[in-house]
């Protein structure tokens, strides 16, 4: 039963969208709307089934409620997937029917870039929908977010860094990236310059060959990169690298990285703390996206007050870091804490104004 999965958590809503004629299948989920419009991004994912997909999707828009929270964004979360191989089966159709999907919702969620989907597919979207964000044009565009999520993780690996290996600088620290899409090419370019030491794996051989030729970068396997020895393992694929069988195996002291659902389930974060890990958490350190496409949809783009929000992550992540020290607990722990407490104080004021 749906309302009775772990990951179903409340959702305030959850919409199935199917369109036989351009073969869309796709499911939106919308976890709160307390703090605005639920805003989080459309992934393309081959998914194995459609348990995986709806697991998926319940995990990701939990994950944007408190990553908008956290950011301080006037949005609430939501996430869609559509069920597919971006390689090969997108389309205009398929696009368009989607965002007839997210127009039949009226404004409850609003879609933006996500694994797999590209500003050019938003803009597709955008034929059918006016609830989509990450424009390529058009008044306060804000483009693709990826370069300012890899900001944001840059920022945040240094804080991380800082904390726990006591070192300002990049140079020498040996970085591990997994997944080398729109986030991990982005963040690669910022720690080559900074002089770290980059191991790198993609299941696309292109892409690990671009990062060799272009920053000297070792290449492992895709399934070993989380294996790696190095001090800072930064996840850019997909969620729930850190679980049973993977942490173990993580010689890395620092795991702080773009991708979203890293921890496999909520009581990894006790392990990771208590294996000595210091773990940024994901919905935090990943957060210059949205903040940018925030800007969008309140009407208020200015690229530099967009870049001195995402500079506040390593700030949130450094309190973060000093209350788990402070309290012995999981940094994951202390993060949906305050994400939590952000909410339910908006539910209260809510309440009160309505009275
Ligand atoms: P992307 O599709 O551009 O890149 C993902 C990359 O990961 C691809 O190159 C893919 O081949 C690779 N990959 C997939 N499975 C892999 C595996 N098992 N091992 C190694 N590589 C693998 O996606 P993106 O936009 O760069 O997003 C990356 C992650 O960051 C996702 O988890 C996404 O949800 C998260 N994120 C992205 C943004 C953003 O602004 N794009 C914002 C917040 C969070």
């Amino acid at each position: 039963m749906l309302f009775d999965l772990p990951d179903f958590d409340n959702h305030e809503l959850v919409l199935f969208g199917r369109d036989a004629a351009s073969g869309l299948s796709a499911i939106i989920a919308v976890h709160s709307t307390a703090l605005g419009a639920a805003c989080g991004g459309c992934r393309m994912w081959p998914y194995a089934n459609d348990a995986e997909a709806l697991t998926d999707v319940l995990r990701l828009s939990r994950g944007m409620s408190y990553k908008n929270a956290m950011a301080g964004l006037p949005l609430g979360g939501g996430k869609s997937v559509i069920i597919g191989d971006s390689r090969k089966d997108k389309s205009d159709a398929l696009f368009h029917a989607f965002g007839r999907v997210i127009e039949s919702l009226g404004g409850r969620y609003i879609a933006a870039e996500d694994v797999g989907i590209s500003v050019a597919d938003v803009m597709t979207m955008g034929k059918t929908t006016r609830h989509v964000a990450g424009l390529a044009n058009g008044h306060a565009a804000s483009g693709d977010p990826s370069p300012f999520t890899a900001y944001g993780v840059y920022l945040g690996i240094k804080a991380a860094v800082q904390h726990k290996l006591g070192t300002d600088s990049l140079k020498g620290v040996r970085i591990a990236v997994q997944g080398l899409g729109n986030v991990g090419s982005n963040l690669l370019r910022r720690l080559a310059d900074d002089g770290a030491v980059l191991t790198v794996a993609d299941i696309h051989a292109d892409a690990v060959q671009r990062a060799v030729d272009q920053y000297g970068a070792t290449a492992v396997a895709a399934d070993r990169i989380h294996a790696a020895d190095v001090d800072v393992y930064t996840p850019c694929a997909l969620g729930a690298v850190l679980n049973n069988v993977s942490l173990p195996e993580v010689k890395a002291k620092i795991v702080a990285g773009g991708a979203n659902n890293q921890l496999a389930t909520a009581s990894i974060g006790e392990d990771v703390r208590a294996a000595g890990i210091l773990y940024a958490p994901d919905y935090v350190i990943n957060g210059g996206g949205i903040i940018n496409v925030s800007a969008e949809i309140t009407n208020t783009y200015d690229r530099d007050s967009v870049l001195r929000q995402v500079e506040r992550i390593p700030v949130t992540l450094a309190e973060i870091f000093r209350r788990a020290d402070r309290e012995a607990r999981p940094t994951s722990e202390i993060a949906d804490q305050m994400a939590r407490e952000i909410l339910s104080a908006a539910k209260t004021e809510a309440k009160v104004a309505a009275a």
